[in-house]
């Protein structure tokens, strides 16, 4: 039959990383050259249809790395799914590790983002790939400038939320 699924979808990584931008183009269609800061954590909706099931994404962005550590648990507490975005382009790269390991039950994405500053790169799509298989997490290179792969990532976790 057909489902309608509410799910709870966080984002996390570094500041500048993306984050706000997936968000933005994925709900609203827009980029923005100068996005604002993320101030604590912003609230936003989205559906999507799947073959077999509606799903509506309740999007908590939050503000990056330097507050994840201490406001993480109250945004994911209650996730069905997280993308954790990192910048192809900076050489300090750090998926969270501690969030992978902690929830199992939750889908994962890694997303490496500005993928349309390819001659900046400086994270490799192998060992991006080889770390998202170590850990569960499936991965893709996205771009919220271009578009590239981001409506992409929210169907690709539509798809393996588990069904009711
Ligand atoms: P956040 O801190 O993770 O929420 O990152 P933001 O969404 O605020 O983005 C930080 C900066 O990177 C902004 O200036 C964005 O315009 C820029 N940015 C975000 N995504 C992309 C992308 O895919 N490509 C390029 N070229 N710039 C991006
Ligand atoms: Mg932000």
């Amino acid at each position: 039959g057909h489902n309608n699924l509410n799910a709870k979808l966080v984002l996390l990584g570094d500041m500048g990383a993306g984050k706000s931008s997936l968000v933005l183009r994925f709900v609203k269609g827009q980029f923005l050259e100068f996005q604002e800061s993320t101030i604590g954590a912003a609230f936003f909706s989205q559906t999507l249809a799947v073959n077999d099931a509606t799903v509506k994404f309740e999007i908590w962005d939050t503000a990056g790395q330097e507050r994840y550590h201490s406001l993480a648990p109250m945004y994911y507490r209650g996730a069905a799914a997280a993308i954790i975005v990192y910048d192809i382009t900076s050489a300090n790269a750090q998926p969270c590790g501690s969030l992978v390991t902690s929830n199992p039950n939750m889908v994962m994405a890694l997303a490496g983002n500005k993928a349309d500053l390819e001659e900046k790169r400086k994270v490799t799509a192998e060992e991006a790939r080889a770390y998202a298989e170590e850990n569960g997490l499936f991965f893709m290179e996205t771009s919220a400038k271009t578009a590239a792969n981001v409506n992409d990532v929210f169907h690709e976790i539509a798809k393996r939320l588990p069904r009711a």
